[in-house]
């Protein structure tokens, strides 16, 4: 039979602790793959978060690290600024990059740092019970906007990626989504343009994914990548915002 899929060699055969229909699984597989094709596996060092992707080293055979509560991207930096010769990225939610993390984002970006960041956003907190996130969407339900955030109350979506984007230092930035297996290739095209810009020493680049939370949006698996469709892409519409 005609072998149609490859499982990347960098990507570990541990027993996931994601939950069904969670986004973070594609995602790390695509990263494996991105870095087995550009053939920097013994060169890169990962970041990892706190969040629902802790244990991301567990599912990469990446040299990794893992960084205090949204400091990822400065760890990032002294790392990249120490051994420029090495490929860095970070990956983080929406809690760790866009909440607690904001300063640290916003001046890694601004500094123009030649680093690669894989921004998973999903819109809600899922390693603590399901909180109100900064890109929680107005009216969507949380166990800390129980009737549904309102923007009177809780304030508007952050845009991260469109903040980002006006910052002289940004090279590259896009946005993508994981619910169909054409976005899922879109997405690894953007996570491989954002490591090669790194290799070209271009700048700071970051892929901001759309990736469903089955769990804390209260949905099935299919219902969820629906949801990503016909509710949240029309609110974070896909596409570049920078690309120098
Ligand atoms: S809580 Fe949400 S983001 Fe976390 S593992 Fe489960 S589905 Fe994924």
């Amino acid at each position: 039979m005609k072998q149609i899929y490859k499982k990347s060699r960098i990507l570990t055969d541990a027993f996931t602790h994601y939950c069904a229909g969670c986004g973070h699984g594609i995602i790390h597989g695509l990263i494996c793959e991105v870095i087995e094709e550009l053939g920097i596996q013994k060169k890169t060092i990962a970041i990892a978060p706190v969040g629902c992707a802790v244990l991301a080293y567990d599912y990469w055979r990446l040299d990794t690290t893992e960084a205090a509560h949204g400091r990822p991207t400065a760890v990032a930096t002294g790392i990249k600024r120490m051994r420029p010769d090495l490929i860095v990225f970070t990956y983080q939610g929406d809690g760790d990059l866009a909440a607690i993390g904001t300063a640290e984002t916003v001046h890694t970006a601004n500094r123009g740092e030649n680093i690669t960041v894989i921004f998973v956003n999903n819109g809600v907190y899922g390693m603590t019970g399901g909180q109100m996130a900064p890109t929680t969407l107005l009216g969507q339900k949380t166990t800390t906007s129980i009737k549904g955030r309102k923007a009177g109350i809780e304030g508007y979506p952050l845009k991260i990626s469109e903040m980002l984007a006006v910052l002289d230092g940004v090279c590259y930035i896009e946005r993508t989504s994981v619910y169909s297996p054409k976005h899922v290739l879109k997405t690894k095209k953007a996570i491989k343009k954002a490591f090669q810009n790194q290799i070209d020493k271009k700048g700071f680049s970051m892929v901001e994914i759309i990736s469903p939370c089955p769990t804390y949006w209260g949905l099935s698996p299919v219902e969820a990548l629906k949801r990503i469709e016909k509710e949240i892409i029309p609110i974070w519409p896909l596409g570049v915002l920078k690309d120098v």
